[in-house]
């Protein structure tokens, strides 16, 4: 049986994204968010998203009506009681993800509801085992802009069941038409593990004076026809985020290259975010 209503927690850029999927494909979606700013935020990227959709003539306006209709917002857990799936996207910190993943394990009334999260670095296990129900935990880690990119991560734990894998499987393929490939619960999975010391090295060179951000985006883009250069990307994904994923995987593999530059760290204590500040190598 296909999936027919999906939690998603956390409206920032992954949620919105993943909620926008969901209605596109015509799924019910509960979206969750702390507080009533948060929701706030959350619908407006969404219907920007789908405003600019329109634009562009990917979805009529009848389309992104019913798109809109399939979606709720809630501060209230208790919403996503009947969810067959919850989607986690909340921000890149273990203790938060933890916390409520032990909240959903309560608030999930079907004993077989899938609880999956878009983390980009915790171990699965870590958050299965906050719940009762591990089997049932997964990882469908997502990349940005979720309407766009079509890779999907499919990260299962010691402890997750082959059921679980087939059901959240199929639904990414065949309900939201992604691709899918499977990765090892490893910090990182297959795409960090690359591409984030891959960022890490170009903000070094910025930060010894080696190459200016300008210059080390031009020449991937130019040089090796990347889409964006790497010190535009990591202000995609936001540096608050490119800073806990660096943190995650200097943890589970204590390898220098993995450490987060002090340049990194110090733009983030400065609340120097990237795209969704306003300010990150660049200012938007
Ligand atoms: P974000 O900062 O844009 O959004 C996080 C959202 O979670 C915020 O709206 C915040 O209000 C909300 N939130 C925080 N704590 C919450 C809680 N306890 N309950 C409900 N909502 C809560 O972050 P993001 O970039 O959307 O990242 C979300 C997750 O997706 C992270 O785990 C990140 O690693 C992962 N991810 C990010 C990217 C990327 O490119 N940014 C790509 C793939 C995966």
């Amino acid at each position: 049986m296909p999936i027919s209503k999906v939690g998603v927690a956390g409206c920032g850029l992954m949620g919105s994204g993943i909620a926008e999927v969901l209605a596109r494909a015509d799924i019910d979606a509960v979206v969750y968010e702390i507080d009533l700013d948060g929701i706030d935020r959350g619908r407006h990227r969404i219907e920007s998203s789908l405003g600019r959709a329109v634009k562009t003539g990917k979805l009529s306006d009848n389309e992104v009506d019913l798109a809109v209709r399939r979606l709720s917002y809630t501060t209230d857990l208790e919403a996503m009681a009947d969810c067959e799936l919850v989607i986690e996207a909340i921000v890149e910190d273990a203790y938060e993800k933890i916390a409520l993943f032990a909240q959903l394990d309560s608030v999930l009334a079907n004993p077989a509801a899938i609880v999956a999260s878009n983390t980009s670095s915790i171990p699965i296990m870590k958050l299965a085992m906050a719940t009762s129900r591990p089997e049932h935990v997964i990882g469908l880690h997502f990349f940005n802009p979720v309407p766009v990119l079509r890779l999907v991560e499919l990260v299962t734990s010691l402890l997750t069941g082959d059921e679980t894998v087939t059901r959240t499987r199929k639904f990414a393929q065949e309900q939201l038409g992604k691709t899918v490939i499977p990765s090892p619960d490893r910090a990182g999975f297959v795409v960090n593990a690359l591409l984030i010391p891959f960022i890490l090295s170009a903000i070094r060179m910025v930060e010894s004076g080696f190459a200016s951000a300008e210059d080390i985006d031009l020449a991937l883009v130019e040089g090796c026809a990347h889409p964006m250069g790497p010190l535009r990307l990591a202000d995609l994904i936001g540096l608050d985020t490119t800073k806990a994923v660096s943190e995650s995987l200097y943890e589970e593999f204590k390898e220098q290259l993995f450490s987060p530059p002090p340049l990194l760290s110090r733009m983030v204590d400065a609340g120097l975010f990237g795209r969704k500040s306003g300010h990150g190598f660049y200012s938007y």
